[in-house]
């Protein structure tokens, strides 16, 4: 997975191989290896948004997402 970048411009899908625009940001954490300020953000597409947050989720890490607003 690739960070995405906090540069201005596009933002891109976290799911590997996947070159769409994201429109979702999710936010997790992994509880055994961060601390509890610590939080990753990933960027996901439509179609990304819910695999994506059900792979977190499946792992139990803490989850929650927003829609990017685009304008
Ligand atoms: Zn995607």
């Amino acid at each position: 997975m690739i960070e995405p970048s906090a540069a201005t411009g596009d933002v891109i899908c976290s799911r590997a191989e996947c070159t769409n625009e994201a429109t979702w940001l999710i936010y997790w954490r992994n509880p055994r290896i961060h601390a509890a300020d610590r939080t990753k953000t990933w960027s996901a597409c439509d179609e990304h948004h819910e695999f994506l947050t059900r792979y977190l989720e499946s792992r139990g890490f803490p989850v929650s997402t927003e829609s990017r607003s685009t304008r």
